[in-house]
């Protein structure tokens, strides 16, 4: 079999993100610059205050990096206006929270269709059908969210983030809320989306174990990516996380989460 180069998903180039003010900026993301293949699932890690979140919300649209380049498949981000920018995220973007942040008065159903809706494109009652059927919870169309368990309702959410069929599904800390059985199945369904279905995660967590369900892990420390694991396992993870929390502390910065 021939290999062929897969399709890049994201592309970080140079990207900067600084708060504050000039006399006293905050670097939270420092030149980061990173190239992710469609189909693949990455988990982003480092101790509090590395740049995590700021590098999820950079690379997702949500935020504009101060400097530097995003690109989701090959589309740069932060040329677009924001009506275009959220078009765009719309239609090429899934997002997994940590809170799940389905709306409570709408069913499951309806929180999946939803993102269809917002879009302005035909809801393809097929394709709901097989998202929420791939997350186990076909028999559960007409619960709303308050109905659901906290694994359920994740579910309900990653079904909703695979409707779209999005170029990147950004997932933050998504097994945060959920005990131990229901992260696991959360993790193996994205898991399941990156390598059945072809779908591209980028999870930001905290946990070693979720991490080691990723095909890699990258570290941030400090606004900057340090470090990469491929295969990752919870052992790894932990030793690496280690390693920087060591170094972050020796430099007097928090430490933790
Ligand atoms: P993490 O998710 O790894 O904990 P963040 O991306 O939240 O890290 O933050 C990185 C750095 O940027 C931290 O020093 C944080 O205090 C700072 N930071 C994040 N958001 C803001 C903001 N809105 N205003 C000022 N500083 C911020």
């Amino acid at each position: 079999m021939t290999a062929m180069a897969r399709a890049e998903a994201l592309r970080l180039v140079g990207v900067r993100r600084t708060y504050g003010t000039a006399d006293n900026p905050v670097h939270a993301l420092n030149g980061v610059t990173v190239s992710l293949p469609a189909g693949t699932f990455t988990a982003v890690m480092g101790p509090s205050g590395s740049g995590k979140s700021t590098f999820l919300q950079c690379a997702a649209g949500l935020d504009q990096p101060t400097s530097g380049q995003v690109f989701i498949d090959g589309t740069e981000l932060n040329q677009s206006s924001e009506t275009a920018l959220t078009k765009f995220r719309r239609q090429r973007v899934g997002f997994v929270f940590q809170q799940f942040n389905l709306l409570p008065t709408l069913t499951a159903w309806q929180n999946v269709t939803l993102p269809l809706r917002l879009a302005g494109r035909k809801v393809d009652r097929e394709r709901c059908v097989a998202a929420l059927t791939s997350v186990g919870l076909a028999d559960r169309v007409d619960h709303r969210p308050a109905e659901l368990s906290g694994g359920q309702q994740q579910r309900v959410a990653i079904a909703r983030a695979l409707v779209t069929d999005p170029n990147v599904i950004f997932a933050d800390e998504p097994t945060g809320a959920l005990d131990t059985r229901s992260a696991r199945e959360v993790l193996a369904l994205l898991a399941d989306a990156v390598h059945k279905m072809g779908q591209t995660v980028v999870m930001v967590t905290h946990d070693p174990v979720a991490a080691s369900y990723a095909d890699a892990v990258l570290f941030l420390a400090d606004g900057q990516l340090v470090d990469r694991l491929v295969r990752p396992t919870a052992e790894l993870v932990a030793g690496r996380l280690t390693q920087l929390g060591d170094l972050a502390q020796r430099r007097g910065l928090a430490v933790g989460e």
